[in-house]
Formats: C-alpha cells, structure tokens, sequence
C-alpha cells in the first residue's frame, strides 16, 4: 500500500464505489449524433432571476428535441435553501412553457438514470471521486483554522504575494501520513483540497461557445474539494455531475469564467473530457445612461416571478428572450410572421458575448402583439386564470358570466388591424372598467370645445333615439341626423370649410356618447361597445353624463 492509497483509506473508510463503478452506472447517452445534453442547476433559494430564466431557456433550446435538458438541484449551501423552492423553479419554469425531460420533475420526485439530481443525495459520489484524487496525490486534508488562513492571507499581503493556498503556503501539502493520521483520531476538522499541479506560468486554452477563445493563466490554488461536513463545493461537485450526467454544454453565467482554470484543472485530474462551455452575459439594464446588471435588490423586473405577477403572456416574454438570444430572430421573425417561435433555427453561436439590455418597452410591444392576435376565448382563459390568482374582483367577474366577458374581449378582435390596448393580464381589468358598473368611473373629460348645454342636448336625443336593434349602418345614420337639428355638421368635410357655421360635426357628437357611455375618449368600436352594453345601461349613462 503507497502512502496515498493508506491516506485515502484513512479519510474515506466507508468509500467502496470507485470512480469505475461510476462509469459503469452512468455510461455514455445513446443519443443521436450531435444532441446536446444540457441542464439547468440553480441553487434552491427561492428567488430566481431573469438571467436564470434566460440561461434555462437557452438550455431548452439547445437541447433541442433530440437532446435531453435536465434540472439538477444545486443544494450545496443549505444555508440559502429555502422550502418548496424546488416546486417553484418548476412552476415558474412551466409558466414559460419551459419543462425539463430529466431530473428534479418536483420536489420529491426524479426522473432520469443519471440521477440523484439533487447534489445533496450525491454525497457518496462527490466521496468516490475525493477518495480517488487522494489516491492520486492530488488531494489532501488541510487541517488549517479560520484564524491560520486569516494569518496566512496577511503574511502573504506583507510579502506582496498572490494570495491564497497554494504552493510553499501550502501548509497541510506536506503532512505526512502519521501527523494526518494522529489529527484525524483525534477528531480535528478539515478541507479536502486539490494538490494543485498547476504552474501560473502556463496558460489553459477554451474554446467557449459563446466567448470564443479564452486564455488564462493556469490555477495553481489549492482549491477546496470537500468542505469539513464532507459537502463539496461548487467547483468539484460541478465537474463530477456534469461528466456522471454526461452533460455535453455546460451553459452559464459568465461569472464563472475566473473559475475556468479550476474546473480544466479538475477534469484533467478526475481524467474527463470536458463539455463545452456556454459563458452567457448577465442581462443589463440601463440606469441613469450607465448600464449595469439587473440586480435582485434594485429592481422588480429582475425577478421572473415579477412576470407571472404582473400578467405577462408567457409567449409574450419566450419570444422577447428569443430576441435576447439571437439577434437574427427579428429577422426571422418579419420574414414568417405567424410561425410558432420555435421554429426559429436558434444557434448557439449565434449568441452575443456581452450583456443584452433589457428593454421593457420592446417587451410590452411583443406582448401587445400578441395578445391582439389571440383569439377572445384565448385571453379569456388566461385572464382568468391569471386572475384567480391576482385579482379576485376581476376573476368574480369575469367568471360570473364568461359569455359577456368573451364579447367585451371579441370588439374589434379578429380582423386585419386588432387593437394593440392590452400587454398583461393585469391590464385587462383597466380595458373592461365601463362594462361593468362596479368598475366604472368617467376618466376623460367631454370634449372642451362644446358648451355644456348642447352635450346635455345631444344626450337627451341620443337617448330617445337609441334602439339596440339597430344594425351598425342604421345606427351610424341616427346619429348623422341628430346633428342638424342639434346645431352639428353630419359631414367632417363641411365642418372644416365652414367652422363657424356649426357648433362641432358628426365625430363630436359620437365623442359626447361615447364619453358618456365608456367615460373615455378612445375605446373599441363604439357600436360594439353600446349594443353590449345594452339599452338599460346606456340610458342610464347618458343620463348620469349630463351636467345640471
Ligand atoms: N448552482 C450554480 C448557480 O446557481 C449553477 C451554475 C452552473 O450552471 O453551473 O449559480
Ligand atoms: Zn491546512
């Protein structure tokens, strides 16, 4: 037995499995010629950004239909854990349609041969591997203090040294196996470390996906594998599961860049290939004319949870991502206006390497278009369901009589132009006020070139002329033949030549109805909007809009 067999065999007694055994478990994908493996690993804290959504949906559709897109629970820091976060991913997931075929599929419940997904069941695993390193030299404990490494990290700032474990500053490097061994009888925490064999004057090579070429100085850190309660970091747990999961993309933030030379470093002594690595930039935003990241403290739209609150359709926020994603999809997108959106061939070379702004206005602009091309039974439903967990008044009335509620939606819904009125589901209440009169409240003013006298008179005609039975021509001429006896132009065109000869034409006297029936000045169809609302209500507002 070498020294390093007999110290792995002190640390790791319980550790039967090797690295072998793994292989054989988890062997290869039989999976078609150049499917991606990719997977989505965020930690279970509760809170998931924009940017984890936008990595996720790059995962989703890089694996594509041939591939496999999996959910691992990253669950090393149970300090942040939060219950049920799991469950939430989830849900927030499959509000965008997004749903992983692998892995964590809810909080209890995990699908896939690849697994556990859930690092925290991985524990024997992570100890395979750390008992294999120390087989091979390249792992060590390191007995060292919270207060030794504070010591080590002064001295090394006195000597105007690159800070850290590493090298001659290596402390535990050099234990030998009795003083290891009298330390662990003893019961003494410690780290696993990586003996690193890294030299900072050679340089790694990646070939990222996205960024292109990068080039760094190796690592020469002696890294922690295993923390004292046996968890492993991200680093080393992220390199096991990915090569046990057979992942082939590794897609993420570009925060983990500066970790590169760690992780080559890893799979070059675990002996694994490495996947291909996706660096995706944060999503930034512009604030005061500089940009910065979206940041979960400053701002609302940061959180995805702000979208399903606020009512965004999800196909709405999938094709906005899309725009983010690859820059070519407007493109696509003009050239095949009504084809689903993941027929867009996405690329992930296609990607840009530095952060994306997020633009709200762009988002609510695909939003509106949207929705103006669904369908009323389509809004309906999603209102509805949207409601019932947002806004109680509107869910009770809206499902109180869903006929009516599908004709408020079908006005001017349907035809070559639609209206572009609404961006979220929570801007659905606003655009139905008037047809309900718990909600109504006038909002515009009549218009301000009439007296109130003569809006007092086109509202005492109008009111004995309506007749809900009337077709939209007949209903259009009533109210052109209001106009000359009430003092009013019927023709815009006459109006213009010779103002002074009337007290307003035919679309003024539209407007006072239509201010006094729906209380704005601009609405969907007006004719629609009357006979919806019905001869009873009508009058009933024409009445309470006159001045007395
Ligand atoms: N758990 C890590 C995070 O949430 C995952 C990073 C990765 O995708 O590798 O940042
Ligand atoms: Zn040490």
């Amino acid at each position: 037995m070498t020294e390093y067999t007999k110290l792995a065999e002190l640390l790791f007694p319980q550790i039967e499995k090797t690295p072998a055994d793994c292989e054989a478990q988890y062997p290869p994908r039989a999976l078609p010629e150049g499917a991606k493996v990719t997977r989505f690993a965020p930690s279970p804290t509760g809170f998931m950004h924009l940017g984890n959504l936008f990595s996720c949906f790059i995962d989703s559709l890089a694996a594509g239909k041939n591939g496999v897109f999996y959910l691992r629970i990253e669950d090393t820091d149970k300090k942040r854990e939060v219950a049920g976060a799991v469950d939430a991913i989830l849900v927030g997931l499959a509000y965008f349609g997004i749903a992983p075929s692998e892995g964590m599929l809810a909080e209890q419940t995990q699908s896939g041969d690849y697994g556990p997904y859930k690092q925290s069941q991985r524990a024997d695993i992570y100890a395979c591997f750390a008992k294999s390193l120390v087989e091979k030299g390249l792992a060590y404990p390191c007995f060292c203090s919270e207060e030794e490494i504070a010591a080590l990290r002064e001295k090394q700032e006195q000597a105007g040294v690159t800070p850290g474990y590493y090298g001659q500053w290596a402390h535990c490097r050099s234990l030998s196996y009795e003083e290891i061994e009298e330390k662990i009888r003893a019961g003494a925490p410690y780290v696993l470390r990586l003996r690193s064999p890294g030299d900072e004057n050679r340089r790694i090579y990646v070939d990222d996906l996205v960024k292109g070429k990068l080039e760094m100085p190796e690592n020469v850190q002696d890294i922690v594998l295993l923390k004292s309660d046996g968890i492993p970091t991200y680093h080393f747990a992220h390199a096991v599961d990915d090569h046990l999961m057979r992942t082939t993309h590794v897609v993420r933030g570009d925060e983990w860049i500066s970790s590169l030379p760690v992780h080559v470093q890893l799979f070059q002594a675990l002996g694994y290939k490495m996947p291909k690595y996706v660096h995706i930039a944060p999503i930034m935003k512009l604030d005061n004319g500089n940009k910065r990241k979206l940041s979960k403290r400053k701002d609302p739209e940061s959180a995805v949870s702000y979208y399903i609150q606020q009512g965004f359709p999800a196909a709405g926020v999938v094709e906005y991502l899309m725009t983010l994603a690859n820059s070519n999809f407007e493109d696509w997108r003009k050239a095949n206006k009504d084809a689903p959106v993941y027929d867009f061939p996405f690329n992930l070379k296609k990607m840009s390497p530095s952060g994306a702004l997020f633009d709200e206005a762009k988002l609510n602009d695909i939003c509106k278009n949207i929705i103006s091309k669904m369908t009323a039974d389509e809004v309906l439903e999603k209102t509805l369901t949207w409601a019932k967990e947002y806004d109680q008044t509107l869910y009770a009335l809206f499902s109180e009589n869903t006929d009516y509620a599908r004709k408020i939606l079908s006005i001017d819904r349907g035809g070559a132009k639609p209206r572009k009125d609404i961006a979220r589901w929570n801007q659905v209440k606003e655009y139905v006020t008037y047809f309900y009169d718990s909600l109504f409240v006038p909002e515009d003013p009549m218009p301000e070139s009439l007296a109130a006298a003569d809006v007092n008179a086109i509202l005492t005609r109008y009111a004995e002329v309506f007749n809900e039975a009337d077709d939209k021509d007949a209903w259009f001429a009533k109210i052109k033949s209001m106009c000359e006896p009430l003092g009013f132009s019927p023709d815009v065109k006459a109006y213009k030549k010779n103002p002074e000869g009337f007290k307003g034409h035919v679309g003024d006297v539209s407007s006072v109805i239509r201010v006094a029936v729906t209380g704005r000045r601009n609405t969907p169809d007006l004719y629609e909007v009357l006979r919806l609302l019905g001869k009873e209500r009508v009058l009933a507002r024409l009445e309470q809009a006159k001045s007395h």
